[in-house]
This record gives structure tokens, C-alpha cells and sequence, in this order.
């Protein structure tokens, strides 16, 4: 007797498989996608192991086999277990991951005539019976909805259970592939500014009537989200009445935004050829190379190369090495659209051979995607992070590009995997080689390598293309940090000091581009001095103190991790000075500057309200690379890995949202912001500098990323992590419980607090803080207010594995921020 371990897909949230029989001669493997008998209903599930012994005495049978080949992989099942354990996510969400797309949807049922044309004269059958199977005579294998209709009957089902009841026909199942969803959805969009939306919103709130009600939620709702789908919109308050109103008064317009497909697709690749490597870059792929000869042992890189090393043609190369040793690859982006010239240059090396899997493709081309992939079609596969779980035979190698990423963590939706533990995992099972690059690791990353974990790989110089057509070395651009506190003593109250303003006409002058970059998340969440930069915080969290409204009260300072808190200041506690305010300051505002103080520059924006639609990303990008822009200014966007030769000048117009942002991470956060967006300047002969403006000129991070100096950042940020015991010494686990109902929302945060505490004394883990319960950082969200729970310490699973997580819980193990 064989039996099958199956994790069904039921809807509640199950950790667990269920063990069914396997029937004689159905031919169960693991990875198959089955369908199984649970409480009265039937169910699909997926074997995720074979075994002879039940585990589970009174099994029931599975009932047919879904699709004739397998789904997953043997690897691919062991990781959904994985993923399950590690995270505390229902087992089939992790399944989920790794299936075609629609596999949730009914498959196709597939039905072939047991007896010939020559014995069906001898038997007794109704008219029908003998019309369906005189059909599937004729047709062999047919799909039995065309059956159906073939017969012009408004079912078959009885028709054929009576069939197959007497033995005359077989019935099989096969995915079906998804109908391809409508290319264009239209959105609406603001025609004002979000500034001028917000305040028209709040005009029509105090007419307190249904209709400028509505009309007030769904501006809200386009200025803080940008546009959005009609149909999403729909629930926010959008009628037709509204839309209407909206328009006429000239405040939001709809447009039609096609979805992006393969952006591969329709593009011809001539081969390039490989340049030959520098003598770094060759000591760094010989490595990996060796990993691969030496197949079946999974080693993990890490490729710390700074900005423009060439860490991307080692990628390329060690591609190389994989194909030519029968291997494949995943090669996995922080995101698609922001990265078109990397996609690009893994179309031209290997043409034909590349599948890009990305969120724009409809269901049925990414079916039909995933089909080709799991065939051994493509050599290399590259995405974003669910691309790792593309069905990618023979895996020899996957790389993470810019692994230091908050991309790479789903934070939405379950599991909340992290595409780089996952990778590793998977590498693992497989015996697969790991890259992980970046020009700024991950602080956990590089400890990892400290140890011993990841193999370390280092890239030191930035390489420069010489007019022979070779490289050279060429020196990362200067940094300048100028203190805004200065600024203000001197009389200049433009958000654009005057080093930076001279460095603007310079640049403009010499007919070359600039990028100002503002990191604009958490806007006037907390409040800074103006005279010394002070920031009040948490001194228990070391996390800044945010800004919080509570209805009926003054404001207050709340730190989000302990819920401690205090009034807001009048005076600064630092320096005693009178102008402590919130901090304000977005990209629209940096443009509207920007044109008035350089009325003759050409400005282009880019951030998420101008990007919505068909190759938004690539059309700015192009449109600046063409120099039909001087100053470009956008949000973390422009520091991604983009190659813009004319660029002399980037100007950060204030590091202080990134360094105050009540994160632990922020630090290393801000690090990686501004070496990142200093590595677009002077990337041509030109060459490049970098202005820095802040009020904290004194801070570890914006020293570090002055003298780009990863591994000054990185000693501060390793003591630090150890004192507190943040990760990599401590693992986090996040817990939101969100409710319509304010009161209600805490309580049960305050309760599942005591339970944790409880468990923890009875169970004896003295080293876990259960902290909390605190309003989280976004305190009200789609209606629910929400309150979390943090657990700081050895491993917060072992607590949180067994303790009940009623609807309105979501958990976040590993979360790469606690806001
Ligand atoms: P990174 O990925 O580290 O930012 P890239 O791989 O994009 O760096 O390399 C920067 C630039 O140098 C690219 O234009 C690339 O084509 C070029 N390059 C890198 N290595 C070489 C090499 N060995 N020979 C010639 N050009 C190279
Ligand atoms: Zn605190």
C-alpha cells in the first residue's frame, strides 16, 4: 500500500498535510496536484511526499490525478514545507507559490471512449449514451464540455457517471489555461495636484452630505494612492454620479493604462559577446565557477562590488558557465520595470533563451510561461521575487541582484516569505550555486558572510568604458554633506543650499543633467528642530518618535515599538530652541522649486503618480537618457542600478526622511539610499559629485555614504544590532491585529500580549520581549485601526507556533521593517 501526503487546498489556514490512500494503479508521484475527498466536499491538493506507511491510520482515498505531470518538483515540495515552518503560514498558500497560475480554477475534465466503434452495436445503452459515446468514438479525447455542447444538452454530468459507471469511458482532469484577462483597465487620475485634492476633499467633508462625501474619499483616495482602477475604486466611494462631478469640475480625468507584458517580447537580440573580465572581476567568477564544476554542493556568494564594478558581467558570465554544464538559471531583479537595462542585457546574452515571469503578464501568458519553463524551454529565467519559484528544471545557479532589497520581502499577502532565505534555501534542495550582489549588502548579509555562511566576493573598483573600447578603473564620484542648519543661520531659506544651487547652474551651463532625489515615505511623521536637526526618540527602541493624532487629545510622540509616549514639544530638548516642527516635503514641491529658482532647466518627475501605465518607467528613463530633460527628480527610483552618462550632479535634498524614520533599520537604510543614488553620478568621462543635504551631518550613515565607506557603516550598525539585539543577534516576529472597531483593536492586542507573556514564563523562554501593544506606524488602514504586537528575541516562533491567531491577525515573521 502506498499512501500520499497532501496539503489540500481548504480554506482555512492549515499548517499541516492530511494523509490519503493512493488507489492501486493510479500512478501517484509527489508534486502531483491531485483531487481528494475532505469532509464532504472535494478538494485539489498537492502530494508532497510518498510514502508506505500511513501517518495517519484511517486515510481515505485520492480520488484522480489532476494533471499527468507533476507540478512541483520533489525540491519544490520539501520548500513549500519549508516555507510553511519557517514563516507560520498556511501550508497551502506556500504550495500556492510555486503552481501555474489559475491552478485554484476547476481544471478541465477530459473524457476517452473504453470500447470501439465495433462493440458498441452489442451493448444496451439509452439514445443519449450511445450519441455521447458514437461522439468520443469519432473524436477520441474530448474535453467533456465540448462534449456537452456537441450534444446540445444543458449537462452531462449523469450522462457520464453512468458511463463511467458501467466501465465504457475513462476520465482524466488537466489544468485548464486561464482566459487572458482585458489588456487595458481604465483608472482615474487627478488633473490637480494631490496637495490641492487633499484640500478640496476636506471642503466637501464639511458639507457633511452623502454625495460630496463620497466625492471627498475618492479624491483622498487618488492623492494618496495615485490613480487607481475605476473597479478599485468603486469600493472608496466612486459612482457614477461622482465620477461625473469629478470630472466636470476639471479635478480627475480617466485614462486607459494598457498592462505590461514580456517586455522581451517583439524585441530582436543580436548575441553580444562577452567582454573579457578585469582581473577582479575574473577572481570573482572563477570562484562561482568552481562552485558549479564542482556540482550538487550549493555555496552561497555574496558579490560586494560597489556601484558600476561589473557585478552584472559576472552574473553573466557565471550563467555562462552554468548552461555550458547543462544547468539552468534564476536570476531574480528588485523589480521589472525599474531595471529594464539589466533585463536587456540578459536578452542580449542569451537571445531566445531567456524567460522574463513578471506580475504584468495576463494568467494565460504566464501559464503558458510557466508550461515552457517547467519543458526545459529557457535557459535562464528572470523576475522579480516569485520568479524563484518558477518550475526551472536541472537548477544550477540563481542569482539575487541587489540583494539588499526590501522588494525581496513579500509584505503583503501570505507567506511573507524573503526571496533571499527562500533562494537559499531552495539552493540547498537543489545543490544549486548562489549569488547574492549588491553594492550595498545587507547589514545581516555581510555578517553572514563574516561568519562563514556566504562565501564573500569583493568588487573594489568602479569601471569606466576607455575610448580603445576596454575599462579602466575609474573613482567613484566626491561627496559634499551640507549641514541645512548652516544654511538657515545664513539666511538662505530655499530648500536648495547654495552649493547645491552653484552645482545646478554649473552643471546646466555645461549642458549636463542632474537628478535631485527626496525620499518622500514617511512625510511629517515626526517632528525635527530646525535650529539643530534634533529628533526626538525612543530611548528604550532607539527608533524615532512619530507623530500621532488621538481623537479628543493633543497630539502626542509615540514610539510605535513600546507605545511609549510624550506631548510634542514646544521647545527643542537639545538646543532649547523654539521652532521644533513636523517635517513636509515632496517631489511635487522639489519640482515646483526647482522650476522657479532654474527657470530656464528642462524638469522631468518621476515617482509613483507619474509612472501608472504602459512603460512609464522606460518612457522617463529614455526621454532623459535623450537629454530632453536637465534635472530629473524622483523618489528611491532613481537610485536604482540606471547607467546615465551625462549626469554630473545628484542632489539629495534631505537625507533626514530616510534617517529618521523610526525604523532600526533606518540607518542602514539611508546608507544604502544614498550610495545608491550617488552611484548615478558621473558614470560617463565626465565624471560626477554628489551633494548631501541634512541637519544631521554628524550621523553614521550620511559620514559613511560620504566617504563610501560600506564597512564604517557596517561596524556601527553590527554594535548596534547587538546591543539592542536586533537581527542578524535577535529575530523579530510582527503581529497586526486590525479592526474596524478602535477600542476593540486594542484590546485584543493587549490580550494577545498577555497571553504571549504568560506562554513565554510558563514555557521558560526568558530570552524573548514581547513588546506592546502600540498603535501601528499606519494606525488606521482601509478602515480597520490597528495595533501590533512585537516579539524581539532568539526565536520568536517557538513562541508563536502553537498560540491562536483569530481572523483579523496577520503575522510577519522576519518583517524587513516594523511599521
Ligand atoms: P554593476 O552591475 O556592478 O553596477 P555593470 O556590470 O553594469 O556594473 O558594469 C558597469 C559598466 O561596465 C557596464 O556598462 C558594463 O557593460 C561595463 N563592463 C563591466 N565589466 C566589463 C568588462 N570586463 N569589460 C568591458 N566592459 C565592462
Ligand atoms: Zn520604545
Amino acid at each position: 500500500m502506498a499512501y500520499a501526503e497532501v496539503a489540500v487546498n481548504a480554506a482555512a489556514p492549515i499548517r499541516q498535510t492530511f494523509t490519503y490512500r493512493i488507489p492501486d494503479g493510479l500512478p501517484v508521484r509527489a508534486g502531483h496536484a491531485v483531487y481528494v475527498p475532505f469532509g464532504s466536499r472535494r478538494l485539489q491538493g498537492v502530494v508532497l511526499e510518498v510514502m508506505d506507511e500511513p501517518a495517519f491510520a484511517e486515510a481515505r482515498e485520492i480520488e484522480a490525478i489532476i494533471d499527468p505531470e507533476p507540478v512541483l518538483s520533489p525540491e519544490r515540495a520539501q520548500l513549500a514545507r519549508w516555507l510553511s515552518d519557517h514563516y507560520l503560514a498556511p501550508l497551502f498558500d506556500c504550495v500556492a507559490l510555486m503552481l501555474p497560475p489559475g491552478f485554484k480554477r476547476r481544471p478541465l475534465t477530459v473524457l476517452r471512449p473504453l470500447v470501439s466503434a465495433g462493440e458498441l452495436a452489442a451493448l444496451t445503452l439509452t439514445d443519449r449514451q450511445r450519441a455521447a459515446l458514437t461522439h468520443l468514438i469519432a473524436e477520441g479525447a474530448t474535453e467533456q464540455e465540448q462534449l456537452r455542447r456537441a450534444l446540445h444538452l444543458r449537462s452531462v454530468t449523469t450522462l457520464v457517471s453512468a458511463l463511467l459507471l458501467k466501465g465504457l469511458v475513462e476520465r482524466t482532469y488537466e489544468l485548464a489555461r486561464p482566459q487572458v484577462r482585458p489588456k487595458v483597465v481604465t483608472h482615474l487620475s487627478l488633473v490637480v495636484p494631490a496637495g490641492e485634492a487633499l484640500r478640496r476633499a476636506s471642503e466637501l467633508r464639511r458639507e457633511d452630505r452623502p454625495q460630496p462625501l463620497r466625492r471627498a474619499m475618492v479624491l483622498q483616495a487618488l492623492a494618496e494612492d495615485g490613480p487607481l482602477p475605476l473597479s478599485e475604486l468603486r469600493s472608496r466611494g466612486l459612482t457614477a454620479a461622482v465620477l461625473r462631478d469629478l470630472e466636470a469640475d476639471g479635478l480627475a480625468t480617466r485614462e486607459d493604462v494598457t498592462v505590461v507584458r514580456d517586455p522581451l517580447a517583439g524585441r530582436q537580440y543580436a548575441k553580444r559577446q562577452a567582454p573579457a573580465l578585469t582581473a577582479e572581476q575574473d577572481e570573482a567568477y572563477r570562484r562561482i565557477a568552481e562552485a558549479l564544476e564542482s556540482g550538487g554542493h550549493a555555496q552561497a556568494f555574496l558579490l560586494h562590488g560597489v556601484t558600476g564594478s561589473g557585478k552584472t558581467e559576472v552574473y553573466l558570465q557565471a550563467l555562462d558557465k552554468a548552461v555550458a554544464l547543462g544547468k539552468r538559471a534564476i536570476v531574480l531583479v528588485p523589480e521589472i520595470s525599474l531595471t529594464p537595462q539589466t533585463v536587456r542585457r540578459f536578452g542580449e546574452r542569451f537571445p531566445g533563451r531567456v524567460a522574463v515571469m513578471h506580475s504584468g503578464l495576463s494568467l494565460g501568458e504566464h501559464f503558458d510561461v510557466w508550461r515552457e519553463v517547467r519543458a526545459g524551454r529557457y535557459d535562464v529565467v528572470v523576475g522579480p521575487r516569485g520568479a524563484l519559484f518558477a518550475p526551472q528544471p536541472e537548477l544550477g545557479l540563481v542569482v539575487l541582484d541587489e540583494e539588499h532589497e526590501w522588494t525581496y520581502k513579500q509584505q503583503e499577502g501570505s507567506p511573507r516569505y524573503h526571496a533571499r532565505l527562500a533562494a537559499e534555501q531552495l539552493c540547498r534542495l537543489t545543490g544549486a550555486a548562489l549569488v547574492l550582489g549588491s553594492a550595498t549588502p545587507d547589514v545581516e548579509s555581510h555578517f553572514r558572510a563574516q561568519e562563514g555562511s556566504y562565501r564573500l566576493l569583493e568588487l573594489t573598483q568602479r569601471l569606466q568604458r576607455t575610448e580603445a573600447g576596454g575599462v579602466a578603473p575609474s573613482p567613484l564620484p566626491e561627496v559634499e554633506v551640507v549641514d541645512l542648519r548652516e544654511e538657515l543661520k545664513a539666511g538662505n531659506r530655499s530648500i536648495f543650499s547654495r552649493s547645491l544651487t552653484a552645482g545646478i547652474l554649473g552643471a546646466l551651463s555645461s549642458k549636463e543633467q542632474v537628478i535631485l532625489f527626496l525620499n518622500r515615505r514617511g512625510t511629517a511623521s515626526f517632528v525635527q528642530c530646525r535650529d539643530c536637526g534634533h529628533v526626538p526618540a525612543c530611548s528604550s527602541c532607539a527608533v524615532s518618535l512619530t507623530l500621532h493624532s488621538f481623537a479628543g487629545e493633543e497630539d502626542r510622540l509615540v514610539c510605535h515599538y513600546c507605545r511609549r509616549s510624550r506631548p510634542v514639544p514646544s521647545q527643542c530638548p537639545e538646543c532649547g530652541g523654539a521652532r521644533i516642527r513636523p517635517l513636509g516635503l515632496g517631489t511635487e514641491r522639489v519640482e515646483e522649486e526647482a522650476r522657479r529658482a532654474f527657470p530656464n532647466a528642462r524638469t522631468l518627475r518621476w515617482d509613483r503618480d507619474v509612472t501608472r501605465g504602459r512603460d512609464a518607467h522606460e518612457r522617463i528613463l529614455a526621454r532623459f537618457l535623450a537629454h530632453e530633460a536637465d534635472i530629473l527628480i524622483g523618489t528611491q527610483m532613481v537610485a536604482k542600478g540606471l547607467d546615465m552618462p551625462l549626469v554630473t550632479l545628484v542632489g539629495v535634498i534631505s537625507a533626514d526622511t530616510a534617517l529618521r524614520f523610526p525604523d532600526f533599520r533606518s540607518g542602514e537604510r539611508t546608507f544604502q539610499l544614498l550610495e545608491q543614488v550617488a552611484g548615478r553620478a558621473g558614470r560617463g568621462p565626465r565624471g560626477g559629485r554628489v551633494v548631501i543635504q541634512t541637519y544631521s551631518p554628524e550621523h553614521y550613515a550620511v559620514i559613511a555614504a560620504a566617504a563610501h565607506d560600506y564597512h564604517a557603516l557596517y561596524a556601527r550598525e553590527i554594535e548596534f544590532r547587538r546591543r539592542l539585539g536586533y537581527p542578524p543577534f535577535g529575530r523579530l516576529a510582527r503581529l497586526v491585529f486590525a479592526h474596524t472597531n478602535e477600542r476593540y483593536a486594542q484590546e485584543q492586542a493587549a490580550s494577545m500580549v498577555r497571553h504571549l507573556r504568560g506562554e513565554r514564563d510558563r514555557r521558560g523562554l526568558p530570552n524573548l520581549d514581547v513588546l506592546g501593544p502600540a498603535p501601528a506606524f499606519v494606525p488606521r488602514l482601509r478602515g480597520r485601526w490597528r495595533w501590533q504586537v512585537i516579539v524581539r528575541g532568539g526565536d520568536p516562533a517557538e513562541l508563536l507556533a502553537d498560540a491562536p491567531f483569530p481572523r483579523g491577525w496577520t503575522l510577519d515573521i522576519d518583517p524587513v521593517s516594523l511599521l
